[in-house]
């Protein structure tokens, strides 16, 4: 059986990362996404249990004080966080976890895991960001601006991360993922 391993997939809001990590999920079996908790309110479409498990922010703080988290941050207003049981007996198991957390998270999850890998993707240009996020038609202008603006505080810490992967084509992130993957599934040791 081979190792399972948690992947960080980390990027400002309107990268991709979650058109990215569903066709990379779509292709691979030996990948399963961590559902996170979120206190914010669902999308249209988003399904709980599937893209986060929806909860106010009562029921996230008795998470956060009985420790159910390997991580958790408060992002654009909303709190966010990993549950933890999941990634660890998925690990266990041989799976490759997937994370689809912000910085924060991921700079957390490198002080208690330092055995993750971490990826930040990045979009082709800043202009085609800010295009990606009005397209999406979701947000408020305010929390446009917003994202926005995390985008630039976000990109300073490329530097944490073990890779970065652009998305320009989807199909070509996923191949750039898929090649990370390989090579740690290769790794002798690390550092
Ligand atoms: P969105 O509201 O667009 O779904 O996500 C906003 C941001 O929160 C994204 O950068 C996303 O990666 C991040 N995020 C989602 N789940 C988690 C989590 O469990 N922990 C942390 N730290 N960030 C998360």
């Amino acid at each position: 059986m081979s190792r399972g391993f948690l992947l960080v997939l980390s990027g400002p809001s309107g990268t991709g990362k979650g058109t990215v990590s569903k066709a990379l999920l779509n292709k691979r079996t030996d990948i399963v996404f961590s559902v996170s908790a979120t206190t914010r309110r669902p999308r249209p479409g988003e399904l709980n249990g599937e893209n986060y498990y929806f909860v106010d922010e009562e029921k996230f703080c008795e998470m956060v004080n009985s420790k159910e988290f390997l991580e958790y941050a408060h992002v654009h207003s909303n709190y966010y966080g990993t549950p933890k049981e999941f990634v660890f007996d998925e690990i266990e198991k041989g799976e490759i976890v997937l994370l689809e957390i912000d910085v924060q998270g991921a700079l957390q999850v490198k002080k208690n895991y330092k055995e993750a890998v971490f990826i930040f993707l990045l979009p082709p240009t800043m202009d085609e960001l800010r295009n990606r996020i009005v397209k999406r038609g979701t947000e408020t202008q305010e929390d446009i601006n917003r994202r926005f603006e995390n985008a630039f505080k976000e990109l300073d810490f490329v530097g944490e991360y073990d890779f970065f992967v652009v998305n320009d084509k989807v199909e070509d992130a996923v191949k750039d993922i898929e090649a990370i993957i390989r090579s740690e599934k290769l790794r002798v040791k690390r550092h």
